[in-house]
């Protein structure tokens, strides 16, 4: 073992993804002393103020300034040290006029897109990633450029004949998807809500689920964050144009949450070390 800090990266498709998929995780271990890092693709140019109290004049001209303010107040919350933004522009959703702008990030280059996510694993030397599974079911082209491109980032970073001017080769020892939309997580937090007489939010969801084409993700980890079930939230609030704070998103109260699924979920894709599953610790084996 060196004196080298643990480091978690995790990559994420736009401002406010860090804070609804793997939160309560980033929060957990930068607290327990590990280095956690994030990698934004694109400023989030293409939001559409989703809360009506920041309908105001004024914001939607400022959005990407305004979404990375809310990207670092999140972050604080959270524990993150550095935030690394990749500088591409959002894509908007399938098939909309933005996925052709130039500097979308669906229209990057991907030997330079790869090679930036490189470069900054090589920098940081994370021994775990976390990115995205094949977005089945949402789709969004960014997200899709997320799972893409983080996976080869994850496999190339460690060869020393691909971007050699990128910095010394540093292989991670393990990649996880986000396996955060699953049936079983909604099904459980569905039925916890009505035996208290809370109105679920995803009834609808999940009446419809199996003709919405969303595949459950294998879950092989499973990190206990009831500790930082509060924070997730707070950090989801700092999102105040994108996070409507009387939307499904808070619908469950954190207590119920807690109580029912203290967990976030994930599928290890790749590891280079030996590891037994299920695991509940990212770092297992390393
Ligand atoms: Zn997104």
């Amino acid at each position: 073992m060196s004196d080298k800090r643990r480091t978690l990266l995790a990559f994420h498709a736009h401002p406010d993804d860090e804070s609804s998929k793997g939160s309560g995780t980033m929060a957990r271990y930068a607290d327990e002393g590990v280095r956690v890092v994030l990698v934004c693709a694109t400023g989030g140019e293409e939001g559409e103020i989703l809360n009506p109290r920041m309908d105001r004049p004024g914001i939607k001209d400022r959005m990407p300034e305004i979404r990375a303010a809310e990207l670092e107040t999140a972050c604080d919350l959270l524990g993150v040290e550095r935030i690394y933004h990749l500088g591409y522009r959002d894509s908007g959703m399938p098939k909309t006029p933005s996925n052709d702008h130039p500097n979308s990030f669906w229209n990057a280059d991907p030997e330079e897109a790869v090679g930036k996510i490189v470069e900054i694993i090589r920098a940081e030397r994370p021994e775990v990633i976390l990115s995205y599974d094949e977005s089945k079911g949402y789709e969004h082209p960014d997200h899709i450029r997320v799972h893409e491109w983080g996976a080869r980032a994850f496999r190339e970073a460690g060869d020393g004949e691909r971007f050699p001017d990128a910095g010394a080769p540093w292989q991670p020892s393990k990649l996880y998807y986000f396996a955060t939309f699953t049936k079983a997580r909604f099904t459980m937090l569905h039925e916890a809500a009505a035996a208290e007489g809370i109105e679920s939010p995803f009834a609808g969801w999940l009446d419809q689920w199996d003709q919405m084409g969303f595949e459950d993700p294998k879950v092989t980890a499973q990190i206990d964050v009831a500790d930082y079930v509060e924070l997730r939230s707070k950090a989801l609030l700092a999102h105040a144009t994108q996070i409507d704070p009387d939307s499904f998103w808070f619908a469950i109260p954190d207590d119920i949450q807690k109580k029912v699924y203290p967990w976030e979920d994930y599928t290890l894709i790749e590891s280079t070390v030996p590891t037994e599953e299920p695991e509940d610790d990212l770092f297992a084996g390393i």
